[in-house]
């Protein structure tokens, strides 16, 4: 009898035709450090395997198994009768099997309960949560479940929010909550800190998996260290569309470690930021904002901080000690740090701001309350006007920048941004002058490259980046980031390795 641990177990799918894959894959599964391997004995059947040979080596094979043969009403491909899988289940369950699956809507049918095996009941929506999840997990326990699962499809990151629930109300039970899809993609990766008892993974990058959006193995045990989650771990994440790319929970997550905390950093895709965070705020801790949200959130904290309201526009979400929702713009003491770094106390200094977007404004506001003179300016003429005017700061039009002096260069437009293009053109460039770029994909933009052959001493926008998330963590944990460890991180996925040359 296989005891359900509390620590959240990790079970590999897998669908082998022949008894040597079969073993092969579960050996694969055990190397990679899963808990279980599921048989998908639906899937290997439609493949041609031979069932009864399959289930002879369940005693032999190194990790316990979940035997499932998925109906095709749930995603699966059997299509028989419910008396031939209900054999085949039988036979599974004799022959040793961990765990059973079946549908909570066959139970009449089906009309057994393995003898030994545990019994894990499951309902599976591919149109989203519905409203009757309570309900159907309520009927599952009912029935005798040791396990109840649901796997439904999230449409937005707010479905997360009813499988998160059902986890809260159901902390002293088994349970496996999934929501398939990118959108859905925090609720394997919070498995541990939801309470759920397993989740499931694939091997590598290579393997489809079985289900839309499962991370690998490795990432839920290295990158998210899902052995060490539990139900009091503090939940951060990065909020944006897309957020696929991000930087920022591979740097979180490595400080959270580095520092010793019981925390986890996510990346949520939201199509809908309001509904997301309306319906998923009772369980977040704090949160990232990126394009397109820094403005959609604004008005739902309990209120925001007073560089962040004269943004106009909030990057980061925390709760004070009084347990109230805060906003904040950690942009722009950042960038502002990143003009120092390269040039000094800004005070009394000539800026030339290339760009009026998000990180324009933050950058702006802050650079105008450190006594810099600035002079904006934009492609889009109306958007620097607009801002000026906001600051009462300078601004020229976009073709008649380059006669303006400065001794500070700063690019916050997108050129330069995963392209080898400059927003400045390479003969304009001034010994001796300053410049950041507040792009950093790729580390050495065409515009620093360029500045550099010129002479003038350069700033990249990494430091940027660290200093804003390190802004963030200051207020989520009220300690110091750990950035050197967050810079690295980065360097290593930006395909660098920290050789000082990008201070
Ligand atoms: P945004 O609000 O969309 O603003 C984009 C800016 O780029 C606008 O001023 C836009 O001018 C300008 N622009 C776009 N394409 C252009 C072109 N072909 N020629 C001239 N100007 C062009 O974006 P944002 O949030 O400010 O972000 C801007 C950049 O900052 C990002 O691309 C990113 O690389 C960088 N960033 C860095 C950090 C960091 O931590 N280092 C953080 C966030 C962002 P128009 O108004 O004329 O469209």
């Amino acid at each position: 009898m296989w005891m359900i641990a509390n620590v959240t177990d990790i079970i590999i799918p897998i669908s082998p035709t022949t008894a040597e894959d079969f073993r092969a894959a579960t050996e694969r599964a055990q190397a990679a450090r899963a808990d279980l391997v599921e048989l998908r004995l639906d899937t290997a059947l439609a493949q041609g395997a031979d069932g009864t040979a399959l289930f002879a080596l369940i005693p032999e094979v190194p990790l316990p198994v979940v035997v499932t043969i998925r109906h095709q009403a749930e995603g699966g491909d059997w299509s028989g009768s419910e008396d031939d899988r209900r054999a085949y289940l039988q036979q599974a369950d004799k022959a040793g099997a961990a765990f059973i699956d079946y549908e909570l809507r066959f139970l009449d049918q089906m009309a057994w309960k393995p003898a030994s095996a545990k019994l894990i009941l499951s309902y599976h929506n591919f149109s989203g949560p519905g409203t009757d999840l309570e309900q159907r997990i309520e009927a599952m326990y009912a029935a005798g479940a040791d396990i109840a699962k649901v796997a439904i499809t999230a449409s937005d990151a707010a479905d997360l929010a009813p499988l998160a629930a059902l986890c809260q109300d159901h902390a002293e039970k088994s349970i496996i909550t999934i929501a398939m899809g990118d959108h859905g993609a925090p609720s394997r990766l919070l498995a541990g800190a939801w309470g759920c008892s397993h989740t499931f993974a694939r091997l590598d990058d290579g393997d489809e998996g079985s289900a839309p959006g499962q991370p690998t193995i490795s990432q839920l045990l290295d990158a998210y260290q899902l052995k060490s989650q539990d139900t009091e771990t503090l939940i951060f994440g990065v909020l944006g569309n897309p957020v696929g790319h991000s930087l920022s929970p591979a740097i979180h997550n490595s400080a959270f470690v580095n520092d010793g905390v019981n925390a986890v950093y996510v990346p949520f895709l939201a199509t809908d930021a309001v509904a997301f965070w309306t319906a998923c705020k009772g369980w977040i801790d704090g949160l990232s904002i990126t394009i397109p949200h820094k403005h959609a959130l604004y008005d739902l904290t309990d209120r925001n901080e007073d560089l962040a309201m004269q943004i106009g526009a909030i990057n980061t979400i925390y709760r004070d000690e009084q347990g109230q929702i805060v906003g904040a713009n950690t942009d722009a003491q950042a960038a502002l740090e990143c003009v120092a770094a390269v040039h000094g106390d800004v005070a009394g200094s000539r800026c030339l701001v290339l760009g009026a977007g998000g990180v324009s404004r933050a950058l702006c506001y802050a650079l105008h309350d450190a006594g810099a003179q600035i002079t904006l300016t934009n492609r889009n003429p109306e958007r620097a006007e607009q801002l000026a005017q906001e600051l009462g700061i300078s601004h020229c039009a976009w073709d008649a920048a380059n006669e303006v002096e400065y001794d500070v260069l700063i690019n916050a437009t997108s050129v330069g941004m995963n392209q080898d293009a400059s927003p400045w053109p390479s003969e304009a460039h001034r010994g001796g002058t300053c410049i950041f770029d507040t792009v950093y994909t790729p580390l050495e933009t065409t515009l620093l490259k360029d500045g550099a052959m010129a002479g003038c001493r350069c700033q990249d926008g990494l430091r940027m980046f660290i200093r804003q998330a390190a802004g963030q963590y200051q207020r989520w944990l009220d300690c110091t980031a750990p950035d050197l460890i967050m810079r690295r991180v980065a360097l290593e996925r930006l395909g660098f390795e920290e050789n000082g040359d990008h201070s």
